[in-house]
């Protein structure tokens, strides 16, 4: 009999699981404790468990990670790790430390269908959904790897000073594609037995998938970041396809349906990667600011990263300050994307993993794609 995977598991799925085996709810969260926010993936070092529900637990279950197979170190901090997944794939997460807190960018997808034109992610096109456990398993091997999760091991509490700070779905993908499978993992991080991150500190990043930022708004309370990139509908059906199935008026009006009722605090972080000659003139700057002046926004600018055999360049740095300053004139708040880790390319849009068997969705069946990930052949040698 194969033994049960509790590696995954959200809250609801654990306690359904071990009710199943005829255990009381208080343990599942236990073993969640154990699992996520402590990093331990041997039942028989649960110490706070019963002898005998550890031996039950060897028995049926087991708590299986995915392979890591590479872990990089940037001259400025920055760490990249590299995931073996089914199928010969893989994905890459990066970790990036600041002065007040230490930000993990974690993928979703192998690969992207959604073919944005500057980015090297859906250039690849889309192979397969993550699952919920490979998903989590990034901030599983981060923690262990700058080595919090066995402080906390050692008797300190969920609130310890942590090294992970922020979550945002950045890396590969495109998180509301894959919406069944990142959901749980959203509720693992901000649940108290799981990571106990506070919700403004999660951050969901879409191009722009308006009926799963509704989903998302209904189902849990997270920061939303949108890859904007262009202020009118001609250019960013061009730079984001995925606009000429939600063009700019929609996106905009679920983003205002994402904040409403919540504090004057709560904004939409607004992505603008800023690509030479393309969308980075002073025009385009004031058409910005009049799309986003009367709504809670933040806008960061995001210097293009180039990767091979794209034709974009990065704007020169004047030019992304006067786009700047113009926002900041018209009262919109703006901010620059500080480059990270280039020496490793894991600057934004640059992860690319290894992704076999891509394909390209049609427009059309894009943002319908919620079934659970299905592993192709596995493949040895990554
Ligand atoms: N699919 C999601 C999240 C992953 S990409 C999304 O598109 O929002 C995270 C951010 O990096 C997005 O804003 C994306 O547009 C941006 N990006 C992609 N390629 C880039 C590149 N080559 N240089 C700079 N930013 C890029
Ligand atoms: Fe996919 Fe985001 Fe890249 Fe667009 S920018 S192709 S949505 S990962």
């Amino acid at each position: 009999m194969s033994k049960l995977n509790l590696f995954g598991l959200d809250r609801a799925a654990m306690r359904e699981q071990f009710a199943a085996w005829d255990e009381k709810p208080f343990r599942a969260d236990q073993v969640m404790q154990w699992i996520y926010g402590r990093g331990v993936d041997d039942f028989a070092a649960m110490t706070n468990l019963a002898k005998n529900l550890r031996a039950k637990l060897v028995e049926l279950a087991e708590v299986r990670i995915p392979e890591l197979i590479a872990e990089q170190c940037s001259e400025d901090g920055t760490r990249k790790w590299v995931l073996r997944l089914a199928g010969g794939n893989a994905v890459e997460t990066v970790y990036i430390p600041e002065k007040d807190r230490g930000t993990l960018c974690i993928s979703s997808q192998v690969g992207c269908a959604l073919d944005c034109s500057f980015c090297s992610t859906g250039k690849q096109g889309l192979n397969r959904n993550m699952t919920t456990a490979e998903i989590i398993s990034q901030v599983w091997f981060a923690n262990r790897s700058i080595g919090v999760a066995s402080q906390e091991a050692k008797g300190s509490t969920n609130k310890a000073k942590r090294a992970i700070t922020n979550v945002v779905f950045m890396g590969m993908g495109e998180p509301l594609a894959n919406f069944n499978e990142v959901l749980p993992a959203i509720r693992i991080l901000l649940d108290d037995y799981g990571y106990g991150m506070s919700k403004r500190r999660v951050t969901v990043s879409t191009s722009g998938l308006v009926p799963f930022m509704d989903r998302l708004h209904e189902a849990v309370d997270v920061a939303l970041a949108v890859s904007l990139h262009a202020p009118t509908d001609a250019l960013r059906d061009e730079l984001v396809p995925i606009n000429r199935k939600y063009p700019i008026a929609d996106l905009m009006d679920a983003c205002d349906r994402y904040i409403h009722g919540k504090p004057n605090r709560a904004h939409v972080l607004y992505e603008y990667v800023m690509l030479d000659g393309v969308n980075d003139s002073p025009a385009e700057a004031r058409a910005l600011a009049r799309l986003l002046g009367q709504r809670q926004a933040k806008v960061n600018l995001i210097p293009f990263n180039p990767f091979p055999g794209t034709d974009y360049k990065r704007s020169p740095a004047q030019r992304i300050v006067a786009f700047r300053d113009i926002l900041n004139k018209h009262g919109v708040i703006a901010t620059v994307r500080r480059t990270r880790g280039d020496d490793i390319d894991a600057a934004c849009g640059q992860l690319v993993g290894r992704v076999q068997n891509r394909q390209r969705q049609r427009l059309g069946d894009i943002a319908v794609r919620t079934e659970s990930a299905r592993p192709a052949s596995l493949r040895p040698g990554v």
